[in-house]
């Protein structure tokens, strides 16, 4: 019966009260928009996903849904990390929509891209990326080390797509990819290029966060960027059984130096280099036991099959039906 086609917008929440005022209202002027230019159906919806907020957060969501049925909420059952809470407002959303877009809450991401990522799902894209244009707007820290680590993802062989975040829209098809995959260590950018399908970009330039401050301080930044790393990529593991084998040699002929000074009369050689020698291979153990270590937590996170959200409760209404 509905030909036309209904999109969710799903935005994870993490003690977002100063932002979710604009956010909600531009996000319901680019659907309402949409609808009147017949691109969207009238069940679309913004989709706000509360991460287990200490502040008004849902609150405010439940404020928004009581008052007009374009916002509806999905409630954790506490803090799980932006990746989960967009997991979990991706499976929630999957259930009434042809297409979802994801994107945060602090109007970094251009509403604006919204109507392209529309337009490429009507000529039949999909997944659409949103790419940023610039980083005009972000301190060169943030820039170097985000150019750094997409850098370094190709490097080892991870498929990303370069200045990507999580601004993405993915059709039904591609999210109900999404759900076959089973891995506790989530890093959407990495698994969404792996479901495939047909695929294209859309440019946006990146803006600065509304209200509020950064939810993503570098230490969490850092432990997103190892998951990355560990999650796609045995590369690091490799480097090691190298680094290994090369030692194994230099040690081998160290021994025979050895023996050959020892027989030769000069065996009161080096202190130094047999110091400088016991620190660097005990350094390089360390520092290789800790990877083998990352990868056997990530082994054993996923034995375990924990879930990876909990929701507390949703709030959508469609058609007079509620969820
Ligand atoms: N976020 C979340 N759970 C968290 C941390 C962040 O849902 O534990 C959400 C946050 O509300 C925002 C998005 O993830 O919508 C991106 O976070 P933020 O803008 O703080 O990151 P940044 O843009 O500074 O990298
Ligand atoms: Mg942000």
């Amino acid at each position: 019966m509905r030909d036309e086609r209904t999109l969710y917008i799903v935005v994870p929440c993490y003690n977002e009260e100063a932002v979710l005022p604009e956010t909600s209202k531009r996000l319901r002027e680019k659907l309402q928009d949409l609808t009147a230019q017949g691109k969207i159906s009238a069940r679309s919806r913004v989709l706000f996903v509360n991460d287990g907020s200490k502040d008004r957060t849902w609150e405010i969501i439940a404020g928004l849904h009581a008052e007009d049925p374009v916002f509806s909420g999905v409630d954790l059952s506490r803090n799980r990390g932006h990746q989960n809470a967009l997991l979990a407002g991706l499976m929630t959303a999957v259930n009434f929509a042809d297409m979802i877009i994801s994107m945060d809450a602090d109007l970094q991401d251009d509403v604006n891209a919204v109507d392209a990522m529309v337009d490429a799902y009507h000529e039949g894209f999909e997944v659409v990326y949103g790419v940023r244009s610039s980083r005009t707007t972000d301190t060169f820290f943030k820039r170097f080390t985000a150019e750094s680590f997409y850098k370094l993802m190709k490097a080892l062989g991870v498929d990303i797509v370069f200045n990507h975040a999580d601004y993405r829209l993915m059709s039904r098809c591609a999210v109900e990819g999404l759900a076959e995959f089973g891995e506790v260590n989530l890093f959407l950018r990495g698994i969404v290029p792996q479901i495939g399908y047909k695929w294209t970009t859309v440019e946006y330039a990146r803006g600065e966060r509304f209200a509020g401050e950064s939810k993503y301080p570098l230490k969490k930044m850092l432990a997103f960027a190892l998951d990355g790393i560990t999650s796609f990529s045995v590369k690091p593991m490799r480097m090691i059984l190298n680094v290994g084998a090369i030692v194994f040699v230099v040690s081998l002929i160290m021994l025979l130096w050895a023996l050959i000074a020892k027989l030769t009369g000069h065996a009161d050689s080096g202190w130094t280099s047999l110091m400088g020698s016991i620190w660097l291979i005990g350094g390089i153990q360390l520092l290789s036991l800790g990877v083998v270590g990352e990868y056997i937590g990530k082994i054993y996170a996923e034995t375990k099959h924990r879930p990876r959200y909990l929701i507390r409760e949703v709030l959508n209404t469609q058609d007079g039906e509620k969820e």
